[in-house]
C-alpha cells in the first residue's frame, strides 16, 4: 500500500481495519509496533510502520451538532469532507477547511494542517475533547483545554490513537470567493500587512521567477467586509474561473467570480467531489513568524530560477497565533510558504536544504506531514516544545509502540525502538 501521492511504500503488508473499539484496545495491547493511518495524504514517512498499520475507516459516526457546546463528536476516521456535508446539512459550519477536503479530521490535527486566513489558526485548535487509545487498549478522556489535549491535538501520531474527538462548529455562512491576477511583487512587500488582512482567507500563487504573484485567492464571508472590485493591490480580478496551475482546467476548482455558496463549498480550494491531480505531486512547507515573511519572500525570490523547473506551483498563507505546543503558529502569527513540487523527489531532494538554509535565519521550520530535509537537533530548535511532545510520549508508551523510524530518527532524534 502506499501513500496519496504515491512516493512512500508503507513498511508492512499487514494493514487492519478492527470493526469496534474492544477490536481495536485487543489489537493495540497485542502489538508491539502499530500506527495508526488517517487518509494518507502525507508526503512522509509519518504515518508508517514496520509491524501493524490500523485504519479506522470502521469510526465514521459523527453525532448530531449540540447548539449549546457549539461542538460535534466525531469517530477517529471521519473526514473533512464528511463532515461538512453533516454540518451544512444541519446549519453548522467548521471555521475553516484546508485546501483538500478529503484528508481525515484526526490525520490532518495530527501535523497542524491549516487553511488560511490572517485571523484563522489552524485546524487543530477545533480539537476539543479527546478520547486517546493508550497502549495497553485503554482509552482515555482528555478534558477539552487542558494541557494534554493541546499536546495531543497535534501529536504527529506518537501518543496514542484518537478514537473519537469532539470538534467546535459554528452558525453556517456563506463565502464568496474572487481570483486575481499578477500581483505586483513589489506590491506584496511594501502593502504586506495591510495585504495579508484582505479577506476571510487568502492564497497567493507564484512560481517566484515573474515580477507578479500569478494569482490571489481571496475568500469572503458574506458576513465580512470586503468586496470584490476590479483591481486590488493592483491585481486584476479575473473574469473566467482559474485552477492554481493556469494549463489545469479549474472545473475541479470551488466557485469562483465572488458567486456566493456555502463555506464546505468554498473554503478548501478543491472540490470534495473531485480528486485534484491523482496524486501526481509531492508537497513541501515551511513557516515563519509574521516578521520576518518579507524577508522570506525576497530570499525565495531569489532561488527562483533553481525552483520554477521543479515547481508546478507554490503558494504563500497566513495563520494566526494560538498556543497549542507542536503548533509551528506557538505564540506568533506565521506566514506558510508552500510549495507543489513535480514529482522529481531526486532534484527536490537537493533543493530542500537550499531552501532551509536561506531561511534558517528566519527561524523556518516545516510542516510535519510534508517532505524536509532538517534534522532533528534543527526540529528541536524551532520546535522549542518538541522535547514536551518526546517526554510525554516516552511516559505514556516506554515501549515506543506508537512510533515509527521517522519518528524516533527523524523528528525526535532518538534510537530506533528495537
Ligand atoms: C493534495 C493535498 C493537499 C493538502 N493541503 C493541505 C493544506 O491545505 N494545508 C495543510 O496544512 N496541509 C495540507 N496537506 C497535508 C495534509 O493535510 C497532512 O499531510 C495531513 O496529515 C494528512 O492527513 P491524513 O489523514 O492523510 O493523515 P495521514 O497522512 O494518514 O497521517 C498523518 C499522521 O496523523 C496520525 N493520525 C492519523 N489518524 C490518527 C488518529 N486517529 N489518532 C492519532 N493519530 C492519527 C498518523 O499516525 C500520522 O502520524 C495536503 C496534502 C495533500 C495530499
Amino acid at each position: 500500500m502506499k501513500n496519496w501521492a504515491g512516493n512512500v511504500t508503507f513498511g508492512t503488508g499487514r494493514h487492519v481495519a478492527p470493526g469496534s473499539l474492544d477490536e481495536l484496545s485487543a489489537l493495540v495491547a497485542n502489538s508491539r509496533r502499530i500506527k495508526v493511518q488517517g487518509s494518507r495524504h502525507s508526503f512522509n514517512t509519518i504515518a508508517d510502520s514496520s509491524e501493524t498499520l490500523v485504519s479506522l475507516e470502521n469510526f465514521g459516526e459523527i453525532g448530531e451538532p449540540d447548539p449549546e457546546s457549539r461542538s460535534v463528536r466525531i469517530g477517529g476516521g471521519v473526514t473533512y469532507g464528511q463532515l461538512a456535508i453533516h454540518l451544512q446539512s444541519r446549519g453548522w459550519a467548521l471555521s475553516n477547511l484546508a485546501s483538500l477536503p478529503h484528508i481525515s479530521v484526526i490525520g490532518a490535527c495530527a501535523t497542524a494542517t491549516h487553511g488560511s486566513g490572517r485571523f484563522n489558526k489552524n485546524l487543530s485548535n477545533d480539537l476539543l475533547i479527546l478520547d486517546v487509545m493508550g497502549p495497553g487498549g485503554e482509552v482515555r478522556n482528555l478534558a477539552a483545554g487542558s494541557a494534554e489535549a493541546k499536546l495531543v491535538a497535534i501529536g504527529l501520531g506518537a501518543v496514542g490513537i484518537i478514537t473519537n474527538a469532539t470538534v467546535r462548529i459554528e452558525p453556517t455562512y456563506l463565502v464568496r470567493q474572487w481570483v486575481y491576477e499578477q500581483l505586483p511583487f513589489e506590491v506584496l512587500i511594501s502593502h504586506f500587512d495591510v495585504l495579508s488582512r484582505h479577506g476571510y482567507s487568502l492564497s497567493l500563487f507564484t512560481k517566484w521567477t515573474s515580477d507578479f504573484v500569478d494569482q490571489m485567492w481571496v475568500k469572503e464571508r458574506q458576513d465580512g467586509l470586503f468586496e470584490g472590485r476590479d483591481e486590488c493591490f493592483g491585481a486584476k480580478l479575473a473574469t473566467e474561473k482559474l485552477h492554481p496551475l493556469r494549463e489545469m482546467d479549474p472545473i475541479n476548482c470551488t466557485d469562483q467570480l465572488g458567486v456566493a455558496g456555502p463555506w464546505s463549498e468554498r473554503l478548501a480550494h478543491f472540490k470534495l467531489e473531485f480528486t485534484p491531480s491523482a496524486g501526481e505531486e509531492l508537497q513541501s512547507e515551511y513557516f515563519v513568524n509574521f516578521e520576518h515573511a518579507t524577508a522570506a519572500v525576497d530570499a525565495l525570490r531569489a532561488l527562483g530560477s533553481e525552483l520554477d523547473p521543479l515547481l508546478f506551483v507554490s503558494e504563500i498563507r497566513f495563520i494566526a497565533k494560538d498556543d497549542l505546543p507542536m503548533s509551528p503558529a506557538f505564540g506568533a502569527d506565521i506566514v506558510a510558504f508552500h510549495f507543489t513540487w513535480r514529482p522529481l523527489w531526486e532534484q527536490v531532494r537537493e533543493v530542500l536544504p537550499k531552501i532551509e538554509a536561506l531561511l534558517a535565519p528566519l527561524g523556518a521550520r516545516p510542516h510535519f506531514g510534508k517532505l524536509f530535509t532538517m534534522q532533528s537537533d534543527r526540529l528541536a530548535e524551532v520546535y522549542p516544545r518538541l522535547s514536551s511532545l518526546r517526554n510525554y510520549a516516552a511516559e505514556l508508551d516506554p515501549e515506543g509502540k506508537f512510533l515509527n523510524e521517522f519518528l524516533t530518527r527523524s523528528v525526535f532524534g532518538i534510537k530506533s525502538p528495537a
